[in-house]
């Protein structure tokens, strides 16, 4: 039997929570055609994979690479940290379809430049990366906030009966599109004035097309619980499966509740399809006026437009320099990106353990100071989480990057070593695995990632971007 590549003598974790086992993997063009004991089988390339696992590559279910796809096709980022699939258009945002020209409201605008082109639908940013594909498979999820901006004249209001049918139009159109569902954001001010009735109406849109409802809820601080419960009773009104975002309980009141939100989300699950996400990390990242520096014990400036020498600095330190207080400089500062010390690492930890939950990354990688999380979610997870702490076993912590994001968001052939699926394979060193990037030098390839193959294409190895930008869009 003949095979294009032959992954050799490596231990398999297959992505389905399935003990390992030692195998061959055989992969002909972008599919694995074959696994197990492969003796018989000869290849044009072998790749040595003794005392190492091969695993399916990586799925990040939350990313902000929207237009980073477009510009840094190369996604270093993604591909140094085992990750072959990403999904965009989170929080309610996403590049298309976005009709508005000229300064684009936060944080949308950290997401899309301002004077970057813009695609009117759906179909056309399909098209765009399908003519010049990113190194990873992409999917993106259209963004309510997005329609509200594209349909509405004044954001500080609730919807009107004209302007919802037209953003449930639109949706419509760009998930016939190939979008894989719907993303919320009450949390930021393009939709905090939308209602539960206007969310309900767009979750309506999602279920009629089997997809789901995604949210970065009203509140993840003080008034977490009413927001959980909100999500929940959109969930049942549109009889659509709610989709937690980055799950987390911000600032120094709320640290445990967790104990509360995992129960709640226990009990909704009788009745809804709930599943959500989280970051393997205690700081959070959004804009940097978000309020959040109040909850906060400590804030880093991730960037600013207005001193981008402040990129990596304590806001506390600046303040202190500019003789300000925390808010007057935070004014001064944007636009601007923070870094925000919000949780707890009980908390983190109940979250990430919990049966339902996906790792997610998170990531904006826009400046010289994003979090860490950008470059190294995933290694931490499976270093610190899965080898230093015994969190989670290392087949089941797998199975939450590859096949339970995979089922979740629909990507078909995706997540799973198995004969008949996409070729996308990381092969690592499990003793070693360990992100690189800190909150201090946050951009750096993690450590222990050998090589990963992206549809049958290898793209990354030892620490350098092979170039094969074999990304499909999904
Ligand atoms: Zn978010």
């Amino acid at each position: 039997m003949h095979a294009d590549i032959l992954f050799r003598g490596g231990t398999i974790v297959d992505g389905t929570g399935a003990a390992r086992y030692r195998g061959d993997v055989a992969v002909t063009d972008d599919r694995i055609v074959a696994v197990g004991a492969l003796p018989d089988w000869v290849a044009g390339r072998e790749v040595a994979c003794a005392d190492r696992i091969v695993a399916p590559g990586f799925i990040d279910p939350h990313v902000h690479h929207d237009e980073v796809v477009l510009t840094d096709p190369d996604m270093d980022c993604m591909l140094s940290q085992g990750v072959t699939t990403i999904i965009n258009g989170n929080c309610g945002f996403s590049i298309a379809p976005l009709s508005a020209s000229g300064a684009l409201p936060q944080p949308l605008g950290m997401i899309v430049d301002d004077t970057a082109p813009r695609f009117a639908s759906y179909a056309a940013y399909r098209d765009r990366l399908r003519q010049a594909p990113p190194a990873v498979n992409t999917a993106c999820l259209i963004g309510h906030s997005t329609l509200r901006i594209n349909e509405m004249d004044d954001l500080g209001r609730p919807a009107d009966k004209v302007e919802t049918l037209a953003m449930a139009r639109s949706l419509d159109r760009a998930l016939s599109e190939g979008g894989i569902g719907l993303s919320t954001g009450a949390f930021y001010p393009p939709a905090r004035a939308s209602t539960t009735e206007e969310l309900i109406e767009m979750a309506r849109v999602a279920r009629s097309h089997g997809k789901l409802y995604v949210t970065h809820m009203r509140d993840e601080g003080d008034r977490v619980i009413e927001a959980l419960e909100e999500t929940f009773q959109i969930g049942r009104e549109a009889c659509c499966g709610v989709h937690v975002s980055h799950h987390k309980c911000a600032g120094l009141a709320n640290h445990g509740l967790s104990h509360t939100t995992l129960s709640m989300i226990d009990k909704a699950r009788h009745s809804l399809d709930v599943g959500l996400d989280t970051t393997p990390w205690t700081a959070s990242s959004t804009m940097l006026n978000s309020g959040r520096h109040r909850q906060a014990t400590r804030v880093i400036v991730a960037d600013s437009t207005a001193h981008p020498e402040m990129a990596g600095r304590d806001l506390a330190d600046i303040a202190a320099e500019w003789g300000t207080d925390l808010d007057e400089a935070v004014e001064r500062l944007l636009p601007a990106t923070g870094i925000f010390f919000i949780m707890d690492e009980q908390d983190v930890q109940r979250i990430m353990a919990y049966d339902r939950t996906i790792i997610c990354s998170d990531g904006i990688a826009r400046g010289e100071h994003p979090h860490p999380r950008v470059w190294g979610t995933f290694p931490r997870v499976l270093g610190h989480y899965v080898r230093e702490v015994g969190l989670l076993s290392l087949e089941e912590a797998i199975r939450r990057m590859t096949s339970m994001p995979a089922d979740r968001f629909g990507l078909e052939g995706r997540g799973r070593i198995e004969a008949g699926a996409f070729a996308d394979i990381v092969v690592f060193d499990a003793d070693r695995i360990k992100e690189a990037a800190t909150y201090d030098t946050p951009i750096r390839p993690s450590e222990g990632i050998e090589t990963v193959f992206v549809n049958g294409r290898e793209s990354w190895c030892a620490f350098k971007n092979k170039g094969a930008r074999a990304g499909h869009i999904l």
